[in-house]
């Protein structure tokens, strides 16, 4: 394949234009065009259908994490039937090593708004709930300030545009739960729940917020969708690596000299994100391993990087996927024993808890990974580890459990040496 020409890529989502965020300034650099098109231009969409083909044939894959077509998603909505119908819009973003779509709610939300207000158009939605993580109270403020301003330019509310279409659009905050950005979690919590996961299917198309159908799909999802519409399916189609196309939303963090968000096309090669986009270790240390698209992602030795691009079909080369390509750079110095309790650690703490493997296996992993760090560990601890993975993965109602259990079976098959080094001898190895 081809390498992208990202160093000459524009970017879509957060372009270098000051206060974007002002609907005004939103609107003389294009904004909204793609919304006015599609309400009020019956030609070139004749229907509700058109968009959804669009949109699928675009193939944006879900940019939350799961890669699923957005379009073919939307395509799994029953058809109307004149009662409330939903699009919940998941900007929970807790997956460790994410924090990208802050982006859009800080510097480009009328471009999430309207790639929300043309799903539901496309979908025949009534009402749209936007999820934000309770951390992000600045960026809550920022999107209901910018839903306001939509609303009084007529984009949202009662017959919009002259369309005969009502849409109404509700911010809504979590409060701290990582489960909450699950989708189905997220639904309980938007009923004033508390955020159990569903089992699936139905999935939510089938029964959703209140039992009515509903669409979930994440910010920067939703935010590729103006261009989409304004540029045509195939436009974005040629952006990056063929089965993952687009533009992507990279978040770049760890041991690098410029961590940040950077707007780029699918399908770069990791190590010129980490070397040119993110200039390279701190220190001028060597690289040893990354976590590409957030912590459930298996983790990369340096040396399985070579020609590795961020796309699926390349990552799954090496055993990993893009996830939310919030990418986590490590130093030479990192202490992988210590890394992979961390991020058990953390998936213990935020197991809701219904299901037993999960609630008890990322207790055990979290344990036994503790001790290994404490030097307490033996070789076999190790292999019972892996054990203990493989009676977690999909048994559980959430994916939660498989996310927890992968980076630990990824982590110390790739990093063996290094675990065992941090065991004791076992009594059976002295014998
Ligand atoms: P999934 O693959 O089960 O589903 C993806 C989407 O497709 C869902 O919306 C699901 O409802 C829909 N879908 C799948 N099969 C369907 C079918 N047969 N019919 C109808 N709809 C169908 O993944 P998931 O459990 O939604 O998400 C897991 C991912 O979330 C992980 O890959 C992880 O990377 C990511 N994640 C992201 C964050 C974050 O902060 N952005 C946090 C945690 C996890
Ligand atoms: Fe809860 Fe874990 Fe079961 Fe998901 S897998 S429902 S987080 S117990």
């Amino acid at each position: 394949m081809s390498k992208p020409d990202w160093k000459n890529f524009e970017p879509v989502l957060i372009p270098d234009i000051p206060d974007l965020d002002q609907i005004k300034n939103y609107e003389k650099n294009g904004g909204y065009s793609a919304l006015k098109s599609v309400f009020t231009d019956n030609d070139k969409w004749p229907d509700s259908k058109s968009v959804i083909n669009e949109v699928k044939e675009a193939n944006i894959r879900g940019r939350g994490g799961a890669g699923f077509n957005a379009g073919l998603k939307w395509s799994f909505m029953p058809p109307a039937d004149g009662g409330p119908r939903y699009l919940a819009c998941n900007g929970d973003e807790s997956e460790p090593g994410t924090f990208k779509d802050r982006k859009i709610f800080e510097y480009n939300p009328h471009i999430f708004i309207e790639g929300a207000l043309i799903a539901a158009y496309a979908m025949e939605i009534t009402t749209i709930y936007v999820y934000i993580r309770g951390e992000y109270k600045s960026y809550i403020d920022m999107m209901e300030e910018a839903i306001q301003d939509a609303y009084d330019a007529g984009y949202i509310g009662k017959d919009i545009l002259g369309s005969g279409r009502d849409i109404e659009f509700y911010v809504h905050s979590g409060a701290g739960a990582y489960i909450c950005g699950e989708e189905t979690s997220m639904l309980e919590s938007l009923e004033g729940k508390r955020g159990y996961p569903r089992v699936k299917p139905p999935f939510p198309a089938q029964k959703g917020l209140w039992g009515r159908p509903t669409t979930i799909n994440n910010i920067e999802t939703l935010a590729h969708v103006p261009a989409v519409i304004n540029r045509g399916a195939e436009w974005f189609k040629g952006v990056g690596a063929k089965n993952h196309p687009g533009p992507v939303l990279y978040g770049i963090s760890g041991h690098v000299n410029r961590p940040g968000v950077y707007e780029l096309p699918s399908g770069v090669p990791v190590l010129d994100l980490i070397h040119d986009v993110a200039q390279g270790i701190k220190g001028g240390k060597e690289l040893k391993a990354v976590i590409p698209g957030g912590s459930s992602t298996p983790v990369l030795r340096a040396d399985q990087l070579d020609g590795i691009t961020m796309d699926s079909d390349s990552l799954r080369t090496v055993g990993t996927m893009m996830g939310t390509a919030g990418m986590v750079v490590m130093d030479e110095d990192t202490d992988m024993v210590d890394v992979l309790w961390r991020i058990a650690h953390f998936y213990h703490h935020e197991s809701c808890g219904q299901c037993t493997p999960c609630r008890e296996g990322t207790g055990w992993l979290e344990k036994i990974l503790l001790k290994i760090k404490n030097g307490e560990g033996e070789v076999k601890d190790l292999d019972l580890l892996l054990d203990l993975t493989t009676q977690m993965e999909g048994r559980t109602i959430c994916a939660l459990a498989d996310a927890a259990a992968w980076p630990v079976r990824h982590t110390i098959n790739r990093f063996r040496d290094e675990f065992e080094a941090r065991c004791k001898k076992s009594v059976h190895a002295l014998a």
